[in-house]
């Protein structure tokens, strides 16, 4: 126990959730490209892995299913964002988004995409868009029509009022890598769950892609989502602590 924390160093500015969570595992030891490698270490300037992403970036980068359960601050954002960028640069998709985060609320969406920026940093041509309520619908449109984003992050309302009532971005989900529900338990908390099952009803078939949940909580209704967002041969992850 404490040799684990002994072995990760401390760094400026870390919430002590975060600093608790950290383990001996590094990102290094991790099969990643070297722009990803080098965005960890020079950007995000991260050597050590959470609990979270040390179990579960292996089964991630393995293409799996999985509903991913961690306590708030320990670090779930780059459990996604370094598979689903890898994913891409692996098989990038064909004139489509390749990454769709969809996030509760519009700070976290910031947060998410401020994050993939730093990361996807040494990427080429990688792009970032993030879309929530409270903005002009038309800036969104005018920013898919320059292309579609590498990824994109998404507040449900926003998406949904896309898919809806707008041409643009229904096209670009075509040839998606990954789907992400992130912060699943707060989604529903939200009363979000009409508006998913009718965006996931915009997308292709589930089977084309990988899907993954990101929960502080497991809750039946969490379990249930999973069943209808996810494919039958998910994996589970509950991270302890
Ligand atoms: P969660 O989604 O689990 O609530 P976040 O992904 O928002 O947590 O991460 C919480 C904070 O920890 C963020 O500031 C993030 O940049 C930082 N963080 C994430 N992973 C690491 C790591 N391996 N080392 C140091 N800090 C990290
Ligand atoms: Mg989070």
């Amino acid at each position: 126990q404490a040799g684990a924390r002994d072995a990760a160093p401390q760094q400026r500015g870390m919430s002590s959730t975060t600093q608790e969570s950290l383990t001996q595992a590094t990102f290094a030891s991790f099969p990643l490209s070297a722009a990803t490698q080098r965005a960890i270490a020079e950007v995000l300037g991260y050597t050590h892995c959470t609990a979270v992403q040390a179990e579960s970036l292996g089964p991630l980068l393995g293409g799996a299913d999985m509903v991913v359960k961690a306590k708030t601050g320990t670090g779930k954002t780059l459990a996604f964002l370094i598979p689903g960028i890898e994913q891409m640069m692996r098989k990038p998709p064909n004139r489509s988004i390749g990454m769709l985060v969809v996030s509760p609320t519009r700070e976290l969406a910031a947060q998410i995409a401020e994050e993939a920026k730093q990361l996807s940093a040494f990427q080429q041509n990688f792009t970032v868009q993030v879309m929530f309520g409270g903005t002009n619908i038309n800036k969104d449109v005018s920013a898919l029509n320059r292309g579609p984003p590498n990824i994109l992050v998404a507040t449900p309302g926003r998406l949904l009022d896309h898919l809806q009532n707008a041409q643009q971005l229904g096209p670009m989900l075509k040839d998606l890598r990954m789907v992400v529900l992130d912060e699943a338990d707060r989604l529903l908390d939200m009363g979000f769950r009409q508006e998913i099952e009718k965006i996931l009803r915009f997308l292709p078939a589930k089977s084309g892609r990988q899907n993954v949940m990101f929960s502080a909580t497991y809750p039946p209704n969490i379990q249930e989502l999973a069943g209808i967002a996810l494919n039958p041969q998910r994996q589970v992850v509950d991270t302890v602590g």
